[in-house]
């Protein structure tokens, strides 16, 4: 049942007079429950209490924490369908979308659960040197702070990736909820305080607190007793919060993935000879969740000539028949639609897809724009992400000014190029190019479709996220909560 309180250990706490609700963006009105904003005590309370479990989970057996998350799976499943009704209703997202979320978000926890406990991630390294055995290991970095994402109210919230590597990790996690799904993250959080009791774990291992205003999550990082923090969201949002965290006296990890445009290369021929299947696969790729995926096709980067203009001509048809769709909010709608209208109007800029205002509020206009290769490189605010259904297509004079385009690039999560297998020199100087900037090199295919696997990597330089190194998506997402220690002829039973 939502309650609108605070889930702090095993209690359910409401002492603040800060009060909120979430809206349903198809209906465009509040929904029905009140949530109660933590009060700076409560998010003290909820610290301590993590910090007071920390020893102890840090010292539970790999084996209990894999339980951990496979229970909290099995809740999920158990309670599926009050989820996927709140999830639908907070976020606006179809049915069928929510199932595919619950589901993956399901699968993230047994399979960190079990590669987490695998023999493989476990390994540890030995050697004796002048007679001194050395053992190195890892251990839980402390207390983290998970902040959710609004496009993932499920696998990028509250029981999402972040908690549950963290907790695989032996890191006591409290998630400062997502203001657009309190409700959604109420009823998950409840699950995970169940699981945590049912594995006879201290209370304070888990803790979920209602926020509307930025300073819940700002104390939170600035608790001496809070060790790390994962983020997915926003680049202003990942960037403040890092920024915060740094000026702390004792500066913490933050693991922010944020935004990106992802760019996609095509070569003129792979247009000539398959530009219509192409044209499918994007507008899919590039509308799909209402196009609020971090991997959205953002930036199509080709070569100026008749076998481009045919694939815009096809792409402009094919996105003119699409319905307009509901996005996650009305925050989301707006901020979406100011800045497309901004980028509509710089330098050089066509714009290609047919503009017709959808009827209903906060639903999307899927918007593809064109730009010279040489009125980008001088417009460095085009790279600005666009949050929604929205790309632009970059048209280069020649392919030493498609790699400039690639070169000028920031940070990506992904990089994608499709060309023919033979062109070995044109994919060289791209491969190269995009390596340079992106955490996934995709060959023949689109952004979108990001696997849990353990090769996985969802990350890349600045400002995709903030510690390329590490990945937020498969089982190495685990390493962002460990760090190495080394013991020097300690004992074996320690
Ligand atoms: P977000 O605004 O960055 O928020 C993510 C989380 O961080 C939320 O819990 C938010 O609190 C919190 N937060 C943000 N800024 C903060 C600050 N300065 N101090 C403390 N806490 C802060 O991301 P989002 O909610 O996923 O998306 C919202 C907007 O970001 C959208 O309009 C979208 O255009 C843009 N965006 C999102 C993504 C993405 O992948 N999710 C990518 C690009 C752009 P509240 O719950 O109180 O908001």
């Amino acid at each position: 049942m939502i309650t609108g309180k605070n889930q702090i250990g095993s209690i359910k706490s409401a002492n603040g007079n800060v009060v909120f609700r979430s809206n349903n963006p198809k209906t465009n009105t509040p929904n029905p429950w009140q949530f109660i904003e933590a009060t700076e005590r409560e998010v003290n309370d909820a610290v301590e209490l993590a910090d007071r479990a920390f020893l102890s989970f840090s010292k539970t057996s790999i084996k209990i924490r894999q339980e951990l998350l496979n229970k909290i799976a099995e809740g999920l499943e158990d309670s599926k369908d009050v989820l996927i009704e709140v999830y639908c209703m907070e976020s606006g997202l179809p049915i069928s979308r929510a199932i595919t979320e619950l589901n993956r978000t399901v699968y993230q926890l047994r399979s960190y659960g079990a590669y987490g406990a695998s023999e493989d991630f476990n390994k540890t390294t030995e050697d004796v040197v002048n007679g001194v055995s050395l053992r190195k290991v890892n251990v839980p970095i402390g207390p983290v702070v998970v902040f959710g994402s609004s496009n993932f109210p499920f696998a990028y919230s509250t029981a999402g990736g972040d908690t549950a590597s963290a907790l695989m990790a032996g890191c006591p996690v409290i998630v400062k909820g997502h203001s657009m799904h309190p409700g959604t993250g109420e009823l998950v959080a409840e699950v995970i305080a169940k699981a945590v009791s049912s594995c006879h774990l201290p209370e304070g291992v888990f803790s979920n607190l209602n926020a509307q205003s930025y300073k819940v999550g700002q104390q939170l990082v600035m608790h001496p007793k809070v060790k790390g923090v994962g983020f997915t969201g926003s680049i202003t949002g990942g960037r403040a919060i890092f920024d915060l965290a740094s000026r702390r006296e004792e500066p913490i990890p933050v693991f922010a993935e944020m935004g990106s445009i992802n760019p996609v290369v095509f070569s003129e021929k792979e247009l000539e000879e398959n530009g219509s299947d192409w044209v499918k696969k994007i507008v899919k790729s590039m509308l799909d969740g209402a196009g609020q995926f971090c991997t959205n096709p953002g930036l199509i980067i080709a070569l100026k000539g008749s076998a481009l203009d045919k694939f815009l001509e096809e792409f402009v048809e094919v996105l003119s028949k699409q319905d307009p769709q509901c996005m996650l909010s009305a925050s989301v709608h707006d901020s979406f639609d100011k800045l497309r209208r901004t980028q509509m109007k710089r330098k050089g800029v066509i714009t290609l897809s047919a503009q017709r205002t959808p009827t209903e509020l906060n639903y999307s206009q899927a918007t593809l724009l064109k730009v010279a290769g040489v009125q980008f490189l001088e417009q460095p605010e085009l790279q600005e992400e666009v949050f929604g259904p929205f790309s632009i297509v970059v048209e280069c004079e020649s392919t030493t000014e498609l790699i400039k385009v690639i070169e000028s690039l920031n940070g990506q999560l992904t990089g994608t190029l499709n060309c023919k297998e033979e062109e070995t020199e044109f994919a060289t100087a791209v491969l190269n190019a995009l390596s340079l900037k992106v955490g996934r090199l995709i060959f023949q295919g689109v952004p979108t479709g990001v696997a849990v696997s353990e090769s996985m990597h969802h990350g890349g330089p600045y400002p995709a996220c903030t510690d390329s190194r590490f990945t937020a998506v498969g089982g190495d997402s685990i390493k962002r909560w460990l760090r190495p220690l080394c013991l020097q002829n300690i004992p074996n039973y320690f």
